[in-house]
């Protein structure tokens, strides 16, 4: 056990003490070859590079090794491989598509851990058009998901930077949010039945389509959001919705988030609710996209220090959306909410535009050293609360630049900082943890939430013990000693 990393408070080690096997490696891979049949076990015998990916993060914040890779084609091998490890006291870490920005999906260093690999759980199970209802497998890829709802002409709505890698198992157990939320809601509000995988091998089937059905606790709610430390996702039923046949989507420069805020209500309010984005973004954004992006360049022609990337979206195909998004544009100009805009002309400017906002995140990635802050505010408290942030970084952190952006429609921001330009990119870094505690105390003053999408996973863990209120915290751990006694669900992450 002296290898393993070990609590910063306890000094227990990180991976629970029960998470130790009592076989040999190789009688473990060999119970496990068993289950899961040829070429469902991926090992050491491999060349490195083969099994690299499955151990880092997207982030590459951390590194792993694991046991094997299993990668299961049916949920009969899923629960087949829990029962086996459930016995045998080994520790199982469910991976998706690995675009997670939390290390959730990534082994410890122990190499004692099985990655549980979903992508081979990937078949449309069925859809139903009249009853708007999807079923499909955890490893089908959100973009898979969303194409099977449009040729059923029926929109999925979940859309995210990451939807041609991330998968459905990954997008229920982060309970993730993306680019609709202001109009459709997060993943949970878009579920309404899960098969899950439980730790002593059970399979829950609860892949109902029902909309109204209060028969005694919600129990699949306990899984969203979970990230794979109560059960692993093996498929869901989801809500469709008619798909969408107009859009208008504007790129406006504003003053300031004030305006944006206000220019948000003004727009909810003259289009019926027809908003379906609203992304903030601040001029360093456009900036860092425009030089480090290829093709992505500044829409307007003088620069501004604020923008909002705004779409209003219907099922309607004659709904006169363009001209009511200019009319109230016009009218934000007449009341200083706006400053300039383009409106999208044709759907190579609507790309153009969500090329900017969506790869903002590779374009930090590209500057430099970069600190991240998933977090979430009332829409309301939103300017007051980057004018506060803004000026302890401009007196607390002088190599840093702040790029704040995000769904300013959901209260939403990714309050991030890059190097500055010439900035040492290692002393930079090293600020991480004061910042991390100024930011979040901050988020905490405004009634807001440190982690608003991306979730716990291994990053956040010291995180949800410091600002989680020790009654929930209390219950969260009851519900995983309930639903995971031997602590083989994804160990060490969400709760130590
Ligand atoms: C460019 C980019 C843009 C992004 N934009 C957004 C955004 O707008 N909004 C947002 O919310 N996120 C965003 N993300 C983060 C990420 O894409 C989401 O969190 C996504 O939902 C993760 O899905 P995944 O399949 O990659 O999950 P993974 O990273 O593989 O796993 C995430 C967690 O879920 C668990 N898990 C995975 N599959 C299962 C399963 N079947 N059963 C149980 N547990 C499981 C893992 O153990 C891990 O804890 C973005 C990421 C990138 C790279």
């Amino acid at each position: 056990m002296s290898g393993l990393p070990r609590c910063a408070r306890c000094r227990r080690p990180e991976t629970s003490a029960s998470v130790v096997s009592a076989l040999t490696p190789a009688q473990a891979l060999s119970g496990l070859e068993r289950i899961l049949g040829a070429g469902g076990l991926l090992s050491g015998e491999l060349p490195a590079a083969d099994l690299e990916p499955y151990l880092n993060d997207q982030r590459r914040l951390y590194h792993g090794r694991a046991l094997a890779i299993a990668l299961p084609r049916t949920e009969v091998e899923v629960t087949g491989l829990l029962a086996f490890c459930n016995r045998h006291h080994i520790g199982v870490v469910p991976q998706g598509g690995n675009t997670g920005y939390c290390g959730g999906a990534t082994p410890d260093e122990s190499g004692r851990q099985i990655v549980v690999s979903l992508s081979r759980l990937n078949r449309i199970r069925r859809i139903d058009p009249l009853n708007y209802s999807i079923v499909a497998e955890a490893g089908c890829v959100l973009g898979q998901v969303q194409r099977a709802a449009d040729e059923a002409q029926r929109l999925f709505p979940l859309s995210l930077g990451s939807e041609g890698t991330c998968q459905l198992g990954g997008n229920l157990s982060t309970n993730a949010g993306g680019v609709h939320v202001l109009r459709y809601g997060m993943m949970r509000d878009l579920v309404l039945g899960l098969e899950v995988a439980l730790a002593d091998g059970r399979l829950l089937s609860s892949l109902g389509t029902l909309r109204k059905d209060n028969t005694g606790y919600d129990v699949k709610s306990l899984f969203l959001g979970a990230e794979g430390t109560l059960g692993i996702i093996t498929a869901a039923s989801l809500k469709l919705f008619p798909k969408l046949k107009s859009f208008a989507t504007a790129f406006a420069a504003v003053p300031g988030p004030r305006a944006a805020v206000a220019l948000l209500a003004r727009l909810r309010e003259a289009s019926g609710d027809s908003v379906s984005s609203f992304e903030l973004i601040p001029r360093i954004a456009v900036d860092l996209t425009a030089r480090h992006i290829p093709g992505v360049r500044d829409p307007l022609d003088a620069p501004h220090p604020w923008y909002v990337l705004c779409e209003l979206t219907s099922a309607r195909a004659a709904d006169p959306l363009g001209d009511l998004l200019e009319r109230s544009l016009a009218g934000g100009l007449e009341e200083k909410l706006v400053l300039d805009a383009a409106v999208a002309r044709n759907e190579r400017d609507r790309a153009a535009f969500w090329k900017l906002r969506e790869t903002i995140p590779e374009a930090q990635r590209r500057d430099g050293g970069s600190l991240k802050h998933d977090i979430s505010v009332p829409v309301t408290s939103i300017p007051d609360f980057i004018e506060r942030g803004s000026r302890w970084i401009a007196d607390n952190v002088p190599d840093g630049r702040l790029v704040a952006y995000g769904h300013v429609g959901d209260g939403n921001l990714h309050f991030n900082l890059n190097q500055a330009p010439g900035a040492d990119r290692a002393a930079f870094l090293a600020r991480e943890a004061p910042v991390k505690r100024a930011i979040h105390d901050l988020v905490r003053d405004f009634g807001g939430s440190f982690s608003a999408e991306h979730g716990i996973g291994r990053l956040k863990v010291g995180e949800l013990e410091r600002y989680a209120p020790p009654i929930e915290l209390n219950l969260m751990r009851t519900i995983k000693r309930a639903l995971d006694p031997n602590g083989i669900l994804n160990p060490g992450k969400v709760l130590r």
